[in-house]
């Protein structure tokens, strides 16, 4: 095992990953920037580096500084995170060269799924069930058209290299297509380096349902079951929870399959998340997989009893799982909700200092944050502050545990969305399970304005 890790990471995560090395006995080291001197994540660790001014990309992302912080530390491997460098396979490569161990998957894998029309044709050779579109990228209007006409509208073109929800345009019909795919094309030229586009149908009223995997270096890999995720906003998740209230035994076992053979296809090994939408009569198609730890695995930890955190870590360290697909059981029901210093219904981030935050606490809750009173948020990083998390034996009762913490709950000084939880766990159609990824939006609208 290792003796001393760098996180290249901040926030709620970077304190997840420090507990976490705190309980195996693994010394910590975190990176900071400027901005982040007072930070939690700072201060938790055993030691800290200051890794360059507040912008990310000379701090958080200015992989030189983040490896010599490694370097003169002694740090012999190092945890992403999510966000940030987590998905950089070129990032990765460089950490493996230089001698450090990277506690994530291969970067081969990484590549694989990070480039999307890749990613789709492997899962289609893997048998994973795709989101009928373009064989591929799709390069000229001509050729969007053909792809439209055979899928039919509404239809969605996509950017290959996109990610965070971005570099995304949906058409409705055939008038709007050339406009739409010539800005998806130089948009996603901007964004991300990369113009190359891919086209599926839209999917009206999809739900997103996600698959937890965790492979090691042996061959072994696992699935820990699913997230359901739609409650999202400008495609960011705002409250996730497992099981998912809408699917089926049946679907789920297919669910599962499908998640398993995805991974495999791209030897997989470390947790990682395969993305799915599915629609009202059940049917469901792969759209990603997230190669790297997700901000909601608290909901699938405390379903499953697995620390998620360790098993990367462990993995990464040579170890073998402890646990096959049989030993796996689901228990009970997770709600997760995303604490962002923002306003609850116009979600204009609104970074301040924290006057007093009072943690809920009590039977079965959870809190993930990286607060504490007096701390300044800074305005330069995600709004996401903490994560409360609470479990129950069933649904009903994880609902109204989560009503009581969210009302327990005290972070004042500053706006946070708080409220928008308060009432989203009141309204009869999420409680009822009823929803699909469109139900936030649709509900935000016919909130009276003040
Ligand atoms: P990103 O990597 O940017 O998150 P995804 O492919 O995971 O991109 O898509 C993000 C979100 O966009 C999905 O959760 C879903 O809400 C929406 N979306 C993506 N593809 C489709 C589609 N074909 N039909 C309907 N909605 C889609």
């Amino acid at each position: 095992m290792f003796h001393k890790i760098l996180i290249a990471n901040r926030g709620e995560i970077a304190v997840r990953i420090i507990r976490c090395c705190r309980e195996l006995g693994i010394k910590s080291v975190a990176i900071y920037s400027e901005a982040d001197r007072d930070a939690m994540h700072t201060r938790l660790a055993d030691e800290a580096v200051c890794v360059g001014p507040a912008p990310a990309n000379l701090s958080y992302l200015n992989i030189p500084s983040v490896m010599a912080a490694a370097e003169v530390t002694h740090a012999e491997a190092i945890h992403p995170g999510y966000g940030f460098l987590a998905e950089n396979a070129d990032f990765a490569d460089i950490v493996i060269e230089s001698g450090y161990t990277w506690i994530g998957p291969t970067p081969q894998s990484m590549r694989d799924m990070g480039d999307k029309v890749t990613a789709k044709a492997l899962m289609q050779q893997a048998g994973v069930p795709l989101i009928p579109g373009s064989d591929g990228a799709v390069s000229s209007v001509e050729e969007a058209n053909a792809v439209a006409e055979r899928c039919g509208y509404p239809i969605i073109i996509k950017a290959a290299a996109g990610g965070g929800g971005r570099g995304m345009k949906v058409v409705y019909q055939q008038a709007s297509l050339t406009n739409a795919f010539l800005m998806a094309q130089s948009e996603a030229a901007a964004a991300f380096g990369n113009d190359t586009v891919y086209i599926e149908k839209y999917l009206e009223a999809p739900r997103h349902i996600e698959v937890q995997v965790l492979g090691d270096h042996h061959g072994n890999i696992v699935h820990l079951f699913e997230r359901e995720c739609s409650i999202q906003r400008n495609n960011q998740k705002v409250m996730e929870e497992a099981p998912s209230p809408f699917c089926s035994d049946a679907t789920r076992q297919k669910l599962y399959q499908a998640a398993i053979a995805a991974a495999k296809s791209v030897d997989y090994r470390s947790a990682g998340t395969i993305e799915f939408l599915m629609n009202a009569d059940q049917s469901f198609y792969f759209i990603e997989m997230n190669t790297r730890i997700q901000v909601e695995h608290p909901v699938t930890e405390w379903i499953t009893g697995v620390d998620l955190i360790e098993w990367q870590i462990r993995v990464a360290a040579g170890e073998r799982l402890a646990f096959k697909q049989s030993n796996l059981k689901r228990k009970g029901h997770a709600i997760e909700c995303r604490i962002n210093a923002e306003h609850p219904f116009k979600f204009t981030p609104a970074p301040g200092t924290i006057e007093l935050f009072h943690a809920p606490g009590g039977r079965s809750v959870r809190i993930d944050a990286a607060i504490y009173s007096g701390y300044t948020i800074p305005p330069f990083y995600d709004s996401m502050i903490g994560k409360v998390i609470t479990h129950a034996r069933t649904r009903e009762k994880c609902l109204r545990r989560m009503q009581r913490a969210i009302e327990e709950l005290v972070v004042s000084g500053l706006t946070t969305n708080q409220e928008l939880h308060r009432r989203l766990l009141a309204n009869p159609a999420l409680q009822a399970g009823d929803f699909n990824i469109h139900f936030l939006e649709e509900w935000l609208e016919q909130l009276p304005e003040d």
